[in-house]
């Protein structure tokens, strides 16, 4: 699968998911991200993206041009994917459906994700309504800009991609994903600051270990987010 991220700040893009698991993913060739700094194709001497809103008010807005013209360049390098690829236009925005794990799921489809990151006051609507299909929030807060949204989406997305983790099992048994909460989890050492390990998880026996688990996960739903029973 691959991502294509419009951005002004390809380094932060960059930086965040060059690491950890993500970052061994796109080395292992699993996924592809590719970013690409919107102000490489503004049309402006200055280099310039954005301009005042027309109407009046604070504050500055993406211009439509150079936005266009970095999508269009995005299209002509992912030609060899095929006419047939699947491919999906997102726009980061505080104005999306909230993200969540079904979204990210229906996404990891995709042959292709191409996202675009605004800032300042956002992005001229009339490039929103030419080559968007949909819009995408992180939650009901406002943010500086779409980079840190984008990198949720794309972490959220990959992981579910084949190859990204070591087995299936580690996001299909995990909170949200299963439907309920994850039981919980310890590791060494046996005893800390006088906690032990609860002993069915020593006991070697498998089925009381998922039965156990099946139970603290039904009741850890319950306390923290009855919303999802
Ligand atoms: N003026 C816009 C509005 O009221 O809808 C908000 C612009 S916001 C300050 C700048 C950019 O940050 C947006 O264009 C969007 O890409 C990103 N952004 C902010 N909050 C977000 C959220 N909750 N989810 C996804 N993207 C967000």
């Amino acid at each position: 699968m691959k991502f294509d991220i419009m951005t002004l700040f390809p380094e932060l893009v960059d930086f965040v998911l060059g690491e950890s698991i993500i970052g061994r993913a796109q080395k292992s060739g699993a996924i592809t991200v590719a970013t690409h700094n919107i102000r490489d194709y503004s049309e402006d001497k200055h280099r310039r993206v954005d301009d005042t809103p027309y109407g009046g008010g604070k504050g500055m807005l993406m211009m439509a041009p150079p936005i266009y013209n970095c999508y269009s360049h995005i299209l002509q390098t992912n030609t060899h994917m095929g006419e047939s690829a699947k491919r999906r236009v997102v726009y980061m925005s505080p104005q999306g459906k909230v993200l969540t794990h079904q979204k990210a799921a229906e996404l990891s489809e995709y042959d292709n994700l191409i996202i675009l990151c605004g800032h300042y006051e956002g992005v001229d609507y009339r490039v929103i309504e030419e080559i968007v299909d949909e819009e995408i929030s992180i939650g009901d807060y406002v943010l500086t800009g779409g980079e840190i949204p984008a990198c949720i989406l794309v972490d959220a997305v990959a992981r579910l991609v084949d190859g990204v983790l070591s087995d299936k099992e580690c996001f299909e048994k995990e909170s949200i994903s299963g439907g309920l909460l994850e039981y919980p989890q310890y590791t060494r050492p046996f005893e800390y600051h006088g906690r032990c390990v609860p002993e069915v998880l020593i006991s070697g026996h498998h089925e009381n270990i998922e039965k156990w688990r099946a139970e603290k996960s039904l009741e850890l739903t319950k306390k923290k987010r009855p919303d999802l029973l």
